[in-house]
């Protein structure tokens, strides 16, 4: 070995070494790798069940390090100005509400909500007096966030916003829904109502507000309809505890 030679052998024999010891993984699996044990961390953690665990997984991989842009991927392009009209005919004029000043003024809360997911100006916001007592909050298709009064009487404004946040969500999963409906695949339907809570969390917390509303409303949603004879359906509704533990892990993970 001459002397010159030594020092080059060495290091290649060295970078030999370290390209044997450093297994070669490719990013994406190395990425993936980093979800499930993220995940399989929160199911232990959390006790999240198949749906609990499901959704998190979604949300694991997808927030860091910019939720703004993982929200905008899931978030479809707004229908149509025609499609949302054909939307609305399917609200009643006899059904919506005239608001006092308090119940629009606490409306105007949604408005950083709808901003944030970028649906200002197309979703409209429908108080509906419906046939019965029940705290309600639905997406109707692409148009607004129909709500009862009394979910609106009943929620604070940020409990408010989080459930708004909830349902603009539904948009991002529809057709998803739909299939899993019709399949009868319930595991599915409580997965999405989960990423749903997913959604809400991060815009909570993207915008300064309370993470914990979601779950506050929620619980007294569930609360107020059971009382008034409306248990929430088991195969389309997480289990509560389900519900608040996976509520607990996406707080976690958007600290
Ligand atoms: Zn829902």
């Amino acid at each position: 070995m001459s002397p010159r030679s030594f020092p080059v052998r060495s290091v290649s024999t060295a970078f030999l070494a370290l390209a044997v010891l450093l297994p070669v993984v490719p990013a994406a699996a190395a990425a993936d790798l980093a979800v499930a044990e993220a995940t399989a961390r929160a199911r232990q953690r959390f006790s999240l069940g198949i749906a609990g665990g499901r959704a998190f997984e979604y949300f694991a991989g997808g927030g860091h390090p910019s939720w703004d842009g993982y929200l905008r991927s899931l978030r479809p392009p707004p229908v149509s100005a025609d499609r949302r009209a054909r939307s609305l005919t399917m609200v009643r004029k006899e059904d919506v509400v005239e608001l006092s000043r308090e119940r629009r003024a606490k409306l105007d809360a949604l408005q950083p909500v709808l901003a944030y997911l970028e649906r200002e100006g197309v979703i409209a916001v429908k108080v509906l007096r419906p046939p019965l007592r029940v705290a309600f909050a639905g997406f109707l298709e692409g148009a607004a966030v129909v709500l009862s009064p009394d979910a609106l009487d009943l929620l604070t404004p940020p409990e408010l916003q989080a459930v708004f946040a909830h349902e603009l969500a539904h948009e991002y999963f529809a057709g998803e829904y739909t299939a899993a409906r019709a399949k009868e695949d319930y595991d599915t339907v409580r997965e999405i109502e989960l990423r749903c809570d997913a959604v809400a969390i991060v815009t909570m917390s993207r915008l300064g507000l309370d993470r914990g509303a979601l779950l506050s409303g929620a619980a007294k949603v569930i609360t107020f309809n059971e009382r008034h004879g409306h248990p929430n359906r088991r195969d389309l509704s997480p289990a509560w505890d389900e519900r608040r533990n996976f509520g607990r892990a996406m707080a976690d993970l958007t600290r």
